[in-house]
């Protein structure tokens, strides 16, 4: 058997892996669908390449919900800092933005995926794009290439293929029912860091469709979050969306229903609202007393009558109270093609510390396609990166003493 190592899957996770193996001295070839590498990454950096975040290390490794302490591993190996210093490395520096977030100086992907690539090269690393895993055969893997298919034999495998969302960029999720054929156990993949549809009168779509809603906070049972989101055609988006997203999620798997309740004016209690509004008097117009009293106007004032049929017609107390809490519902969460990311994916009980996978020796795994989700802010890519660099430590090591 050929002593190469083959690392399916050129994303951020499988580009990691084949670094940490080619710097130990491992013969490293990239097997990658689509005709260039890393196209999500890409994507990721067209808004701000978000690498990491810079809060207290022990609030970040509690974002990773159930599966925090399966990664705390990976990323005690690999922490924030590390990261930075490892961007710096390909020299691109980075800096804390003003909510903890880490962006490169430059804010995009295409510097930083430039110099590593040279530097996979440099370390022998070959990589073939257009080559597409399809399974595997006796003698090693099944790959569509250029020529055709072919079988391609490796000392070990690594897969790291990616989740299901923006399935375009190369993730299509195809792994799924491969791995679940060999008895991989998968917990079914949803969305993560998506918007949600609501049902919006169509007045208010054609008027506010794209228009974006500052200053508010919305509670969940992910907790109280100030922010911001976008109406959308069919329904709510942005980052303040996202951030609730799974909680949002779950309640409507398991419940049917889900809701945000939004504050339009976070900044006042709502004493004080109910106080201002009646000093504006009954003869003030509805939207006049909104403006003047509470300073709402525009998709704000919308949102309140949208979500508030009864709105105009409220004594100042009630009116106050709806301000404060108004509830947002959500039907759905938008298709997983459209979502930031995805949740669900191998269970880590169906790998070992090494990230091998118990049911098949020598195939390894990382990445959004392990079991894991955590909201946007960088975790991401962070954990994509730890992950991948935690599995080509443990097939570095079961590649010395493949029998443990
Ligand atoms: C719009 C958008 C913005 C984002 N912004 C951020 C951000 O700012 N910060 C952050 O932390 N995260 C961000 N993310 C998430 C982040 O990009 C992903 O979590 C990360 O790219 C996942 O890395 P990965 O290596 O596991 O998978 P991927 O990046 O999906 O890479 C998987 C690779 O495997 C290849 N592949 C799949 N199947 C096969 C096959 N059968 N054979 C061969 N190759 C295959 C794919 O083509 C792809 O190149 C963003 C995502 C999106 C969609």
């Amino acid at each position: 058997m050929s002593k190469r190592i083959a690392i399916v899957g050129g994303g951020p996770a499988g580009l990691m892996a084949a670094d940490a193996l080619s710097a130990r001295g491992h013969a490293v070839t990239v097997l990658e669908a689509m005709p260039t590498i890393g196209r999500k990454f890409l994507l990721a950096g067209k808004s701000g390449l978000n690498i990491t975040h810079s809060e207290p290390y022990a609030r970040f490794v509690s974002r990773f919900g159930a599966a925090n302490d399966r990664l705390r591993p990976a990323l005690d190996a690999f922490t924030p800092e590390d990261l930075r210093a490892w961007a710096l490395a390909l020299g691109s520096e980075t800096f804390v933005g003003t909510s903890g977030r880490v962006f490169p100086t430059v804010m995009k992907a295409s510097p930083l995926l430039r110099a590593w690539r040279a530097r996979l090269e440099k370390q022998g690393v070959e990589i073939r794009v257009r080559h597409r895993w399809k399974g595997f055969a006796s003698e090693g893997l099944l790959v569509e290439t250029p020529e055709g298919e072919a079988v391609l034999a490796f000392a070990a495998v690594l897969l790291a293929l990616g989740g299901a969302s923006w399935p375009r960029l190369g993730s299509d999720a195809a792994w799924v029912g491969e791995l679940a054929e060999k008895g991989v156990d998968i917990a079914p993949l949803r969305p993560a860091n998506c918007g949600f549809d609501v049902d919006w009168s169509a007045v208010f779509v054609e008027r506010f469709a794209g228009a974006p809603v500052k200053g508010v906070t919305a509670t969940s049972a992910a907790g109280t979050i100030p922010g911001e989101f976008v109406i959308a055609k069919t329904g709510a988006e942005g980052s303040l969306i996202y951030a609730h997203a799974a909680a949002l999620r779950d309640a409507l798997e398991e419940t049917g229903a889900a809701r945000l309740v939004l504050d339009l004016a976070p900044g006042r209690s709502a004493e004080r609202l109910a106080a201002d509004l009646v000093r504006q008097g009954s003869k003030a117009s509805f939207s006049t007393r909104l403006r003047k009293a509470v300073g709402l106007d525009g998709v704000k004032a919308a949102l309140l009558r949208e979500c508030r049929a009864d709105a105009a017609g409220l004594a100042p107390a009630a009116l106050a109270a709806a301000i404060k809490a108004l509830p947002l519902g959500l039907v759905r969460p938008r298709p997983i093609a459209e979502a930031i990311s995805s949740a669900g994916g191998i269970r880590f009980d169906a790998i070992d510390e090494a990230y091998m996978l118990k049911s098949m020796p020598g195939v390894f795994v990382a990445g959004e396609m392990l079991d894991w989700e955590a909201p946007t802010g960088g975790y991401l890519l962070t954990a994509c990166f730890a992950t991948g660099r935690a599995a080509a430590a443990g097939m570095d090591r079961w590649l010395c003493n493949p029998a443990p």
